[in-house]
């Protein structure tokens, strides 16, 4: 696993916690307080789905499959999420979880 991906994944640790706090946490990459994480979930179970974590500043981030919704966080359906133009979906940069060497 990359250094970067390491702090991206214990931030991510950090925000599902309590997403409230997620305002106040520094990005792992460039360090500003605009973390942003959202959850799309299938309609008929909003509790799993896939978490996307990435910052509003830098534009980097991860995400995960699978993944509990937590109390207070974030979501959108799977149908909220294909009817909302591409442009208004958050694109962003992943954090690779491995450096390949060369
Ligand atoms: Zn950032």
């Amino acid at each position: 696993m990359s250094e970067l991906y390491d702090k991206w994944l214990h931030a991510y640790v950090e925000a599902e916690k309590d997403p409230r706090s997620l305002s106040a946490s520094p990005c792992p990459s460039c360090g500003r307080p605009a973390l942003r994480l959202l959850f799309v979930v299938p309609a008929d179970d909003t509790s799993v789905g896939r978490a996307e974590f990435w910052c509003d500043h830098c534009r980097k981030g991860v995400f995960f499959s699978r993944v509990t919704v937590p109390a207070h966080g974030d979501f959108v359906t799977m149908e909220q999420r294909r009817a909302t133009p591409r442009e208004k979906v958050a694109r962003y940069e992943i954090i690779p979880p491995t450096v390949h060497p060369g």
